[in-house]
Parts: structure tokens; C-alpha cells; sequence
């Protein structure tokens, strides 16, 4: 009964920091977007677990391919040559640009940074990563001292070498919020940054962007260059950025920024990582990795989540002349490169690839941004609609005018609220001020009305 998994669950399960819901859900099955509890109430899961479930909970491709795969070999590991973990290494790096070839599986995305880390310092011989203000990149000891979520802090977690940076976030960022998506032609303005009250010079509007798209401009690039100053000279191993913030809430960065950072990163002799957790496997709709759609090649990729669907996989992505540093690492795991984990993931690609999924994220994803700025524009306390495909955030706030964040008991009553009528919505940034949708990618534009609808009577 329910009384007795919460009596369990006090008793026997740790206790966790992070609480969604003041009445708890008892989630107990699932088929593609869609959830029941125990009570047979069914949810629209808009959040797929964190951002995981990639093309449908218990899809029947992947739950097909799954259970041929349980009957054959579950488990060796990778030091032995097994065809499961060939041909999906084969497949992956196929859908990744030339030089990254070169993969580790790993369990999770923590384990997939803390490898990144690694290898970076043991391939520059340099110590200092670069992140941003507001990032999240892990659960262990060194991925969480690189993420600088206050939220996800902890104080005794190594920090060392961890060097956080200002994020360039367009809505909420060091400058003032340059907003630029709502007015297009820049006028001087003044902001506060960490240096005291600045002048800005007027952002650049590019023709061929759409209105209001926000350039980074020599502002942005001088601060990161102030942060590569507090590192001593040549010491800097690598910069982590997460294509869109996750966690911190659906964060975007202006145009260009990751392709002037990478350019200034890799001057200084560090490499350029991109944590693809959340972006990759097709999320953002227009490109299979987030990166690509800042223009650039990473020198190392990250990636989980999507990646198995919800089944716990993760790789590190690198270069040949990268990945030489692997065996210096020595390192091993038991579980990475599984057959299971290996023919579930295969099937993932395949059905993204079958299913249209990246496709689908944009055009399904492209309609939700399109009517939340219609909200956006009604309610004065959703101060900005952001994300790309189908990793949108919707900021709020308490006016639009101070965009100071809206409290946090407001925020769980919109989405308790939003749960009750049977909707499941995430939650994120530096305040936790931002609502996430980030659902399974075979979503529908049906799904997307009745969201609205929910989503509009709770906010009234
Ligand atoms: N990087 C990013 C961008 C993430 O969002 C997460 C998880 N939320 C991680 C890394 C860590 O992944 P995992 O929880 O699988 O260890």
C-alpha cells in the first residue's frame, strides 16, 4: 500500500534533499509520454524522469531489442571483445563529426565528467576547468566541485581546481539581463557586473538573425578572459559548458559566445568539452548535439540520459590524440560497455532514426514555444520563454519589470497544481525559479494543448 512504501521509504530510504512534491506521486508504470500511479491516474510526463527518457518509456523497439538481448548475454565486461559493444561503438561514432571517434562507456553522466576531467589534466598536464556559474555536471566528488549549482553543492566535495565563470545567461546574466530576444536593436544600457557599473556598447543585430537573437559581444568574451587571469598562465586543462544549462534552468547563451570561448580556451592550451547530457540525442531538434548549434567542434563530448532511455548508460567521446591520455588514466569500470546496456542503447539510435524523434522535437518543440510566448506575453509572471526543440524552460518571476524570481512556495503550487490535473513538469535554475519541460520526444502537438490548457488555469 501506499501507506507502507512512504513508511519504507522513511525508515529505509535515505532521505534526499531535493522534494518536488508536497503530496507525493507513486509512479508505477509507463508507455511513451504517458504515466500511471498506483491509482491507475495517468500523468502526461513532460519531464521523463530528469530529462532521460529519450524516445518513450518502455518503448516497444527498445523493450523488443531489450528482451532479445536478455536471453543472449547480460553481462561481460569490456575487456573482453564482445560484437554488442563493437557495433554500437561503431553506430555512436557515426553520428558524431571527425575527430571525435574515439569512446569509453561509462554507467551515468557523472561517471562520463569525471573521466572528461581526468583525461583533460592528463592530456594538457594542466589542472584548472572552467565552468560556468550555474552549470551542473555531477553527483561525485570531483563533478560536483566542477558544478557550481549552489543548490547541488556540497562543502566538502573537492572544488580544487574548479574555476566557475559568469554565465552568459541572455535573460538573467552578469550584464544586466541583455535580454536581446525582445528587443532587437540594442540600445546602450547600463548593467552591474562583478567590475561596478558599466557602459554597454550596442549588441551587434546580424541580418540574416531572426529579431532580437542576442550576439555576444566583447563583453562577454572579456569576462571570460578575467577568469583565465585568475588561473595561473598555461594552466587551464579545459572548459566545460553544457550547450543549453540544464539544471540551471534551460540557460542560453548568445550567439557565437561558445565559439569565441572555445577559440580563447584553446590559445591558452586547453581543450573544449561539451557536457551533451541533456542536449544530445536529438533534444534540441534542429541538430542530433547541442553543440552544433553553436557552430563548434568540441574536443571532447559527454553524454547520458538520452542516451539509453532511461537505461544507465554514459560515454566520453574524444579524438584519437586525446584518447591516448585514457590509458595513462588506467582506468576501468565493471559496468560500462555491457551487452545489455550496449543493445538498448543501439536500439535508442535506431528508433530515433525510425521514429523521426529529432524531428519531431523540433516541430512538436517549435509549437510549445510558439503558444508559452503567447502566455508569456499574458501573464506578467512568466518572464521568459527559452530553450530550443524539446528543452524548454519558462523563468518566472514576480514582475516582469524586476525579475526577481518567484518565490519558491508559489512555484511548488503551480506545479502541484499542474500534477493534480495530470501534467508532470520539472523545475530549475539558480532559484528554481524555472519551470522545465524536457519530456519523452514522441510527444504531440495534442499533448502540448492539453499542457496549455493545464498549465494556463494553474498560472491564472
Ligand atoms: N551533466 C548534466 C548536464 C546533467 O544534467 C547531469 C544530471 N542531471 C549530469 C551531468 C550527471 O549525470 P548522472 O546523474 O547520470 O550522473
Amino acid at each position: 500500500s501506499k501507506e507502507q512504501m512512504m513508511e519504507i521509504r522513511k525508515q529505509n530510504c535515505m532521505t534526499m534533499k531535493i522534494t518536488y512534491y508536497k503530496k507525493p506521486v507513486f509512479i508505477h508504470q509507463g508507455y511513451m509520454q504517458w504515466l500511471w500511479d498506483v491509482d491507475g491516474k495517468r500523468y502526461l510526463d513532460l519531464f521523463a524522469g530528469v530529462a532521460t527518457v529519450s524516445v518513450g518509456h518502455c518503448h516497444p523497439k527498445v523493450t523488443a531489442a531489450t528482451q532479445r538481448q536478455l536471453k543472449k548475454l547480460w553481462h561481460t565486461t569490456n575487456i573482453y571483445i564482445h560484437p554488442e559493444l563493437h557495433e554500437y561503438c561503431d553506430k555512436l561514432a557515426s553520428y558524431l563529426p571527425d575527430p571525435l571517434k574515439v569512446i569509453y562507456l561509462t554507467n551515468s553522466g557523472s561517471e562520463a565528467n569525471e573521466l572528461a576531467m581526468l583525461m583533460a589534466r592528463l592530456h594538457t598536464g594542466n589542472f584548472d576547468i572552467i565552468t560556468f556559474r550555474g552549470s551542473y555536471h555531477g553527483g561525485s566528488q570531483q563533478t560536483m566541485g566542477l558544478t557550481a549549482k549552489s543548490s547541488c553543492k556540497f562543502p566538502i566535495a573537492t572544488s580544487s581546481g574548479c574555476i566557475h565563470t559568469m554565465c552568459p545567461d541572455v535573460f538573467r546574466g552578469p550584464w544586466g539581463g541583455s535580454y536581446c530576444r525582445d528587443s532587437p536593436v540594442q540600445t546602450i544600457r547600463e548593467c552591474s557586473c562583478a567590475q561596478g557599473t558599466h557602459t554597454h556598447a550596442p549588441l551587434k543585430t546580424v541580418v540574416s538573425d531572426p529579431p532580437g537573437v542576442c550576439i555576444a559581444n566583447k563583453h562577454y568574451i572579456e569576462q571570460l578572459e578575467e577568469t583565465f587571469a585568475t588561473s595561473a598562465p598555461s594552466q587551464i586543462a579545459a572548459f566545460f559548458g553544457e550547450p543549453i544549462q540544464g539544471m540551471g534552468g534551460a540557460v542560453q547563451y548568445p550567439k557565437n559566445y561558445l565559439k569565441e570561448a572555445y577559440k580563447l580556451v584553446r590559445q591558452t592550451g586547453g581543450i573544449c568539452i561539451a557536457d551533451e547530457v541533456q542536449t544530445g540525442f536529438g533534444r534540441t531538434g534542429s541538430h542530433f548535439w547541442g553543440f552544433q548549434g553553436h557552430d563548434v567542434i568540441p574536443d571532447m563530448v559527454t553524454m547520458a540520459k538520452g542516451i539509453g532511455n532511461g537505461f544507465p548508460v554514459g560515454a566520453v567521446v574524444t579524438t584519437p590524440e586525446i584518447a591516448v591520455s585514457f590509458v595513462k588514466a588506467s582506468h576501468f569500470n565493471t559496468f560500462g560497455g555491457n551487452p545489455l546496456a550496449c543493445a538498448v542503447a543501439s536500439s535508442v539510435l535506431d528508433t530515433i532514426r525510425e521514429d523521426s524523434t529529432q524531428q519531431n522535437s523540433l516541430h512538436v518543440g517549435t509549437y510549445l514555444m510558439t503558444q508559452m510566448a503567447k502566455l508569456r506575453d499574458k501573464y506578467e509572471v512568466i518572464g521568459d520563454v527559452r530553450g530550443k526543440g524539446l528543452q524548454i524552460g519558462m523563468e518566472m518571476v514576480k514582475d516582469k519589470g524586476s525579475r526577481e524570481p518567484l518565490p519558491p512556495e508559489a512555484m511548488s503550487e503551480i506545479l502541484e497544481d499542474v500534477k493534480d490535473t495530470g501534467v508532470l513538469i520539472g523545475k530549475g535554475g539558480v532559484h528554481g525559479q524555472t519551470f522545465r519541460i524536457q519530456p519523452p520526444m514522441c510527444i504531440t502537438r495534442e499533448d502540448v494543448d492539453f499542457f496549455l490548457a493545464v498549465f494556463n488555469k494553474a498560472i491564472s
